[in-house]
């Protein structure tokens, strides 16, 4: 007899963990959890390197939020380590500071200036756009071409092989710009990494008698093992639905860690690289854990078209790829016993707390139910 859930829940990530977890703990249910991946904590996971060094293994994950429902929820699973995310860029020839800001505009000019010159200065700068309908409109609009070319263009084109022109303005609309010298990377009031780090939060969500977490186990394999009332789906919508709608277009990468036999390597959590080499990024995140220790890792990240063999790590927003999309979202609104939830199954360039509070949602609609 093959064994029986309530839920069968594909993927471990947030989207997946948090609603294994209310629907566990909240409604008595009895959930699985599958995952193809060998760990928990889908791409917030990270893991310590064999140098010791806690190390966020899919990019950096800065955790940022203005929603107290969210902070209170994840709160039962972790404290929590405030940090000031940091970011500088590194283009001709030097540290520039970022997102945009008086500093920045300091750098530029080469002497001190002041709020109001900047302002005045990006008046002067700006291309006036009415709504801006994409990301390069989103940018010029708001600081103009020159700062558009230093910090915009290239990093852009790099990470999503698109011209900023291409993209939905909320793609680089979610850089600040700033005429003060607030040098926070985000601008959201709560700004924090879980203290012992993202796995160990996602190993105290998942530890539940009515949990069970199965790993390198695909909803293929899974489907055909056990029974379920419902399934709640993570993964890729076009993938289950076999591509009948065609491929959804995603974006790849490759992360490579180094350790350095030195305390730090760079002056910065992050530094971005725009215009030089092959990498968009290079992430220290020992400064932002606050790790102690006398070497460090770091890790470069190199933008990679999707294909076989790759993750799926960023949907593409964008006009023609909602279009794509929009096929998938209508077959998935007529499933009575499927829920589409968190980044891939959404097609959403969503942050970790609006997946949380989107399986929040989802999870108080399964509930009335
Ligand atoms: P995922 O974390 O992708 O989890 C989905 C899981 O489903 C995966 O583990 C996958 O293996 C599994 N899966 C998929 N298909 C199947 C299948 N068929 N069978 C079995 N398992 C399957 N957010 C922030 O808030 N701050 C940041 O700084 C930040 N930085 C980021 C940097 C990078 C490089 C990336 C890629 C993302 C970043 N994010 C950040 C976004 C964050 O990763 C997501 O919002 C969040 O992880 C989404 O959770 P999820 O559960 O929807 O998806
Ligand atoms: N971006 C850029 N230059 C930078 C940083 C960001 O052009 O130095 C643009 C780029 O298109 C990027 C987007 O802004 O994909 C969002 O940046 P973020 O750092 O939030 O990306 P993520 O961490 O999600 O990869």
């Amino acid at each position: 007899m093959a064994e029986s859930y309530d839920y069968l829940i594909v993927g471990a990530g947030f989207a997946g963990s948090v609603l294994a977890e209310r629907l566990a703990e909240g409604s008595g249910k009895r959930c699985l959890v599958v995952d193809r991946r060998d760990h928990i904590a889908g791409n917030a996971h990270d893991r310590t390197d064999q140098a010791g060094i806690l190390i966020h293994a899919y990019g950096p994950h800065y955790f940022r939020t203005n929603s107290d429902k969210v902070v209170a929820y994840l709160s039962r699973f972790t404290d929590w380590h405030p940090v000031d995310y940091q970011v500088l860029v590194w283009t001709n020839g030097k540290y520039w500071q970022f997102p945009i800001n008086l500093n920045t505009f300091e750098q530029y000019l080469g002497r001190p200036s002041t709020t109001e010159e900047m302002e005045a200065t990006l008046a002067r700068w700006r291309v006036p756009v009415n709504h801006p309908k994409n990301s390069e409109e989103v940018v010029v609009s708001q600081v103009g071409r020159e700062f558009y070319e230093m910090f915009f263009r290239n990093y852009t084109r790099k990470q999503w092989r698109r011209d900023p022109s291409e993209l939905d303005a909320s793609v680089c609309g979610r850089i600040p710009v700033r005429t003060n010298r607030d040098n926070r990377f985000v601008t959201e009031k709560f700004q924090a990494l879980p203290r012992d780090g993202y796995t160990a939060m996602f190993r105290r969500m998942l530890d539940h008698p009515r949990i069970e977490v199965r790993l390198k186990t695909d909803y293929r394999e899974a489907k055909g093992q056990v029974k379920y009332r419902h399934l709640i789906y993570t993964g890729m919508i076009d993938e289950y639905y076999d591509f009948a709608e065609g491929r959804l277009p995603y974006r790849s990468m490759r992360f490579e860690p180094e350790t350095i036999p030195k305390e730090f390597f760079q002056p910065a959590m992050q530094v971005n690289y725009p215009n030089d080499f092959d990498y968009t990024r290079v992430v220290e995140i020992k400064h932002a854990t606050g790790q102690k220790s006398p070497v460090t890792t770091i890790v470069r990240e190199y933008p990679e078209d999707f294909g076989p063999g790759k993750e799926a790590y960023y949907p593409i927003p964008a006009d023609d790829t909602k279009m794509q999309y929009a096929k998938y979202a209508e077959r998935a609104e007529q499933e009575r016993r499927v829920t589409f939830v968190g980044r891939l199954a959404t097609y959403r360039y969503y942050n970790m707390d609006q997946v949380v509070a989107m399986a929040l949602t989802e999870y108080e609609k399964l509930k009335e139910r």
